[in-house]
């Protein structure tokens, strides 16, 4: 046994003054990674600070062309946002295919971008859409911000507050999901703002979420799936486990990618 004290904070200073006095302590979202972490013994904080009261931390704002999603905001809560739907479709929708609807519920995208799982979704979508992190201290760009498995550039008492990106003109998201969790063995995220196009990879990297440059340069003299036709994933840096070696990752990625084209160039403007 051990002992846990929990705190709830109302404001990100709070939470962070509460962080500089634990010992040992962690933030908590939606708990939908940390419990059953600390559940099997993989995490014993001295004092959890949980986030999800923090107004300040909560909401899709919309301004323009410019999105901003406070760092408490559940996957539901922008799984069902009708003026993002209108603006950026495809992360609305990736956001309703994350696991099932109780980690929708309670997961948060501060959450999942803080863990950084190789295999979560929003990494490939805030990498692809050259998306900014903000947290209580700075603003990371997202190229910057995920550095590798379950890594990135977040001190260990520093706060996610936001994420924000400019909406792309067009983009869509393929994932093909691990049947038992819903993880992505392999989802690819491609965005297009005139002839720029972000291809971005998760599910499949040894180091997490990463760019695949081949296909952006194909895709940017001809947005068409036919442009991947020739593409070749090269398997090396590529996850291999009991759900799929690197070869067959290699394969899903470029169906996935060319997928998320396909919906892309067949939507009707
Ligand atoms: C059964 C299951 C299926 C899932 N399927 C998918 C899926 O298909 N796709 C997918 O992308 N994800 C999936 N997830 C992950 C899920 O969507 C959550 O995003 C993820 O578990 C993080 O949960 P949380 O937001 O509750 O964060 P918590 O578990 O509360 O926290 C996770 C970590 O982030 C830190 N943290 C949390 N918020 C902040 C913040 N604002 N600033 C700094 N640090 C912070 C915490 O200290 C902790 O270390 C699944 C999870 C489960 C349990």
């Amino acid at each position: 046994m051990y002992e846990t004290q929990y705190h709830r904070a109302t404001s990100v200073e709070g939470a962070a003054r509460l962080m500089g006095e634990a010992e040992d302590g962690k933030f908590l979202a939606g708990g939908m990674t940390l419990i059953p972490t600390m559940k099997q013994r993989l995490a014993s904080p001295s004092d959890l600070v949980d986030l999800r009261r923090i107004e300040a931390l909560k909401g899709v704002k919309i301004s323009g062309r410019t999105v901003r999603i406070g760092a408490v905001t559940s996957h539901y809560d922008v799984s069902i946002n009708e003026e993002l739907a209108k603006l950026c479709p495809a992360i609305v929708s990736l956001a309703g295919h994350i696991g099932d609807p109780q980690v929708r519920n309670m997961g948060t995208i501060g959450g999942s971008i803080a863990n950084n799982d190789p295999a979560a979704d929003y990494p490939s979508a805030l990498l692809a859409l050259e998306a900014t992190i903000i947290t209580n201290r700075r603003s990371i760009p997202a190229s910057e911000y995920f550095v590798g498995l379950f890594e990135t550039a977040l001190g260990s008492d520093e706060i996610v507050t936001a994420v924000e990106f400019t909406a792309p003109d067009k983009a869509a998201y393929k994932k093909f999901p691990n049947p038992a969790s819903l993880y992505a063995m392999a989802g690819v995220f491609v965005a297009k703002s005139g002839d720029k196009v972000r291809v971005a990879v998760t599910g499949a990297g040894e180091n997490g979420v990463f760019r695949l440059e081949d296909a952006e340069t194909a895709l940017a003299t001809n947005f068409s799936p036919s442009a991947l036709d020739g593409l070749a994933v090269d398997p090396d840096g590529l996850l291999s486990d009991m759900h799929a070696s690197a070869e067959y990752r290699a394969n899903l990625v470029k169906v996935m990618a060319k997928r998320a084209v396909a919906e892309i160039a067949n939507r009707p403007m």
